[in-house]
């Protein structure tokens, strides 16, 4: 099986890092970037099997920058998981209505957070839900 390339696009480099942490230690290569046009070049160009996508970003908030991941139309089926702190009511559904596919809600459980990604992957590339 293949693992991942996941693109992480948030600004705190301490969720970062332990987000990175957690899905490569399961085989997946995670490329990140510190804020949303970064992660749209970068996203372009590297055409991950995923994005996760924080909503708090400096410059272009996550949904703005999720509306232009689904206008390339290279990208346009990629799975977009929102990866927020917010915990409003009817955030979810601004996640959704922006075109995430998913939406976990921040601090992450170590536990539970991989497998809640692979989720949003096809079979053949999640090396980690046997
Ligand atoms: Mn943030």
């Amino acid at each position: 099986m293949k693992p991942a390339t996941i693109l992480l696009i948030e600004d705190n480099e301490q969720n970062r890092y332990l987000t990175a942490f957690l899905l490569e230690k399961r085989g997946h290569r995670v490329v990140g970037a510190a804020d949303g046009r970064t992660g749209i070049e970068i996203a372009e160009q590297l055409l991950p099997d995923l994005i996760l996508l924080d909503i708090q970003l400096p410059l272009m908030d996550g949904y703005a920058v999720a509306r232009a991941l689904r206008r390339k139309p290279a990208l346009r089926g990629t799975p977009i998981v929102a990866v927020t702190s917010y915990a409003m009511a009817g955030d979810r559904e601004k996640c959704l209505g922006a075109g995430c596919n998913g939406y976990i809600e921040k601090p992450v459980n170590p536990e539970t957070f991989v497998g809640e990604i692979e989720e949003f992957l096809p079979p053949t590339i999640s090396p980690g839900t046997a």
